[in-house]
């Protein structure tokens, strides 16, 4: 078993995290797995080394010990680069050059909550009926200039597979071709400020680590068929999932760095333990 700890370094760790981390420790541990840590920083406009060392810190503090050495996204940009090159290549992929308002304004029925899956609006497919744009106006617009909002999405019509199928929480979840339009649609494979996409490196260096269980918060259960879509588009094996409840706060809101939720380092500085950041995640009594 080969589980690993993905955090990005754009903030301190909370309880959320720690959460995610020890359980995925814990379940490699227990079965004498592999423990791994990747440094998820593609956005290099939110990631800072003092965050990353703090990540360091804090998982030295509560215990954990990852082994062989620590993957960083930043260092794979090539990695990234040649297969969306390939998927370009494949046909499989187009530019669009929407914003969030086109996005909106062409959608039919655009209410509050609806039309949202886990790449965000789901793409009515605007550019991909025009399919007028080459690659190289993603990083630069035929004037020299960097094209603004161009990203490249992923034309699901393209996908090799009508049924895709991954487990999740030990139940075997299938996901048919029509359900990822309907539910995620044309999602995005590369961005000009970082190049590629959390999908894709996730995707991609889940199966570099060797990954087998990828272990991590509810809240990117919904982003699963993603990967599973592209694990099969590249040939790659689909690791089983685990989703784990969110920490809440008091007030029953799920803890988020934007929203300042308590870093570890503060319960450190605070006087608190390992074992009282496990008793507060609920995993001992
Ligand atoms: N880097 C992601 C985050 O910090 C986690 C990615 C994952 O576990 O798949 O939210």
């Amino acid at each position: 078993m080969i589980t690993r700890f993905a955090p990005s370094p754009t903030g301190p760790l909370h309880l959320g995290h720690a959460y995610s981390a020890i359980l995925a420790h814990d379940m490699a541990r227990a079965v004498g797995g592999t423990f791994l840590l990747r440094i998820e920083d593609i956005d290099q406009t939110r990631a800072r080394p003092a965050w990353e060392v703090q990540i360091y810190d804090d998982l030295a503090w509560l215990g954990l010990t990852w082994d062989g050495p620590v993957l960083r996204q930043s260092d794979r940009m090539g990695v990234y680069d040649n297969v969306i090159d390939g998927l370009w290549q494949r046909g499989h992929l187009y530019v669009c050059t929407c914003t969030r308002r086109d996005i909106q304004a062409a959608l039919s029925a655009p209410q509050e909550g609806c039309n949202v899956g886990p790449d965000g609006l789901i793409y009515p497919g605007t550019c991909k009926a025009q399919r007028r744009l080459r690659r190289e106006y993603w990083q630069q617009s035929e004037s020299g200039m960097p094209a603004r909002d161009a990203v490249l999405r992923f034309d699901l019509d393209t996908l090799s597979s009508d049924l895709i199928m991954f487990e999740n929480n030990g139940l075997n979840v299938e996901v048919t071709r029509q359900d990822l339009q309907r539910d995620v649609g044309d999602f995005v494979i590369g961005r000009k400020e970082s190049g590629t996409s959390y999908h894709l490196s996730v995707v991609i260096d889940d199966a570099v680590q060797g990954v087998t269980d990828v272990v991590r918060g509810a809240d990117l259960a919904e982003a699963t068929q993603i990967h599973a879509a592209l694990q099969a588009l590249l040939g790659l094996p689909t690791p089983r999932y685990h989703h784990h409840d969110l920490i809440r706060d008091a007030a029953g809101k799920r803890l988020a760095k934007r929203d300042d939720a308590k870093a570890i380092a503060t319960f450190r500085a605070e006087g608190a333990s390992p074992a009282d950041i496990r008793r507060m995640v609920g995993l001992i009594p």
